[in-house]
């Protein structure tokens, strides 16, 4: 049976996840920001948390843990390089492992680039990764602790997902990610459409999470930077697709 998904802001502008097995009743957290939302999900769908899965270790998407966890003895799984750095960890994962959730199995691949330690969740009988910090709509995470170079292999491996795949998000900064994506390619047709409806789902109280990974290859800058038109506008034409990718970043931490 395939997984059960809902998404919902947390805090200012994160996006908890719940990831629920039919077959079996179990369902994850993907992070846990913010107690109260995601008992609020839990209220509404019926469900019972068993699992929380955990991208990275920042404040934002582990102060939750330890509150759900006191609640529903439910097990933590965290990023065996932030180990010590996530509270309560039950279990920890590295690039390979393999997470159950009930019948579900999501494989865990490292994705350094916005910290050290971050992983995503690839459940990929249901089509869906849960990205974390690393891919948002229309962008990508702030680089820090680990290299240019590291976050665009990250990107890259996230790219050769199926296009039909889902992307799960952990913020939703949508419309700013559009502003900067229309400043590198004002000329893309797709994008143009795409920040049409992002302002249409702002306006309607919804947000553009999941995306999917064609949409994200037609239109997000990040995972663009092959292209020449978006090479030459980065000023970086005929370079290395990394080098490209490491100038749109840095253009967007001044935008
Ligand atoms: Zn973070």
């Amino acid at each position: 049976m395939p997984a059960e998904i809902r998404v919902f802001r947390c805090l200012e502008d994160n996006i908890g996840a719940l990831v629920h097995d039919p077959a079996t009743d179990a369902c994850a957290a993907i992070d846990a920001p913010e107690e109260g939302p995601i008992l609020k999900v839990l209220d509404e769908t019926g469900w019972r948390l068993s699992d929380i899965l955990v991208t990275h270790r920042h404040m934002d998407h582990v102060q939750g843990i330890e509150a759900l966890k006191a609640r529903f003895g439910c097990r933590v799984t965290a990023p065996a390089k932030a180990a010590g750095e996530v509270p309560a960890v039950d279990a920890t994962v590295r690039d390979g492992d393999t997470v159950r959730v009930g019948s579900l199995s999501a494989d865990v691949w490292e994705t350094p680039g916005h910290c050290r330690d971050h992983i995503a969740f690839w459940f990929a009988a249901d089509g869906a990764v849960f990205a974390g910090d690393t891919l948002f709509t229309l962008g990508c995470g702030r680089v820090s602790e680990s290299s240019y170079a590291e976050m665009w292999t990250s990107l890259s491996r996230l790219a050769r997902l199926p296009d039909a795949a889902r992307v799960y998000s952990g913020h939703d900064y949508t419309l700013s990610n559009a502003r900067f994506a229309l400043a590198v390619e004002p000329g893309n047709a797709a994008l143009r459409a795409r920040a049409a409806e992002a302002e249409q789902a702002k306006a309607d109280g919804r947000f553009l999470i999941p995306s999917t990974i064609g949409e994200e290859k037609a239109t997000n800058p990040f995972l663009r930077a092959g292209d020449p038109a978006v090479a030459r506008s980065a000023g970086h034409e005929g370079a290395d697709p990394a080098a490209v990718f490491q100038a749109l970043r840095e253009w967007k931490n001044r935008f």
